[in-house]
Order: C-alpha cells, then structure tokens, then sequence
C-alpha cells in the first residue's frame, strides 16, 4: 500500500513513515500535481480537505481516498489502522525526511559523521542513501514507540 498526504498532514506522513509505509509528502505541490501523481504511482491520497474529495478522480472511484476526521496525530493514526485494517509498529526501515529506504551502516564506517555521544552510546546505524541521513535508536525512539503504544491500544 502507498499514499500520497496532502498538505495538512505532513506530521501524520512522517509516522507512517515510521512503520515502514510508502508515503510521498510535498509540501508545495497544488492538488493537481498531487492528484496526478496518485493516479501514475497507484498512491492512497491522505487528505484533510473537503474540496479535494469533490475531484471527479474520487468520484468516479479512479483513485483511492482516506479523509482524516481528527486534528490530533494518535487519533489520525488509529483511523488509517482501523480503516486499512493494517498494523502499524515503529520499525525505521524508511527516511522520515525523504521517504527514501534506510539501510544498515557498520559502526566504524560513520565515525566523524554522528555526534560522538551518539557514536559512544549507540551500536546500530542506518543510513538514508538518497538524502544522506543517519538514523539511529535514541531516546527519540522511545518517544515514537509510546505513541504507537497508545495507537495499538485497544478500546481506547
Ligand atoms: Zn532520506
């Protein structure tokens, strides 16, 4: 499955992200371009817009559509989980920042290239090649997986 999120939901796009999802976020790009690129990648529109769901490509049943109802992030979530039936668990497999697929760096090959707290504290690297990012299991991910904790939650 692989979405595209309209302007309004950059946040929630990064946290799909974080579950390994294919998710293209441009934040410049007018519904035209977005919906064009949905229809030519086979791409799940997320989208906060009422008038975007009025497009004849939604009508017609061309493209595929998720309207996201909340404006908090854990309720966003739980919605795509429950309307796609899909799990949803932090695994950092893809680049928060370009949707590229991150891959395994051996420790010795980023020395210089982290900070050296990290590189002290930290074993495991992945690195973004088409945005040249490092990524790493730091206190950040402990944050992420208790949102998802929540999200995962049941009868909540
Ligand atoms: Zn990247």
């Amino acid at each position: 499955m692989k979405f595209i999120a309209d302007v309004m939901v950059g946040r929630l796009a990064k946290y799909l992200r974080m579950t390994g999802n294919d998710v293209m976020y441009i934040n410049d790009i007018d519904d035209d371009q977005l919906l064009k690129i949905a229809a030519a990648e086979n791409r799940i529109v997320i989208t906060r817009d009422t008038l975007m769901l009025e497009r004849r490509e939604f009508k017609n049943g061309s493209l595929k559509s998720i309207f996201i109802k909340d404006d908090k992030l854990v309720n966003q979530l739980k919605q795509i989980k429950s309307e796609l039936k899909i799990s949803l668990k932090p695994n950092l497999t893809r680049c928060l920042v370009c949707n590229g697929l991150l891959s395994k760096v051996e420790k010795l090959d980023i020395k210089g290239k982290v900070p050296p707290y990290v590189y002290k504290t930290q074993n495991n690297f992945l690195f973004c090649k088409k945005c040249t990012k490092y990524y790493w299991r730091g206190t950040h991910y402990e944050n992420i997986k208790n949102i998802f904790h929540i999200v995962n939650r049941a009868n909540d």
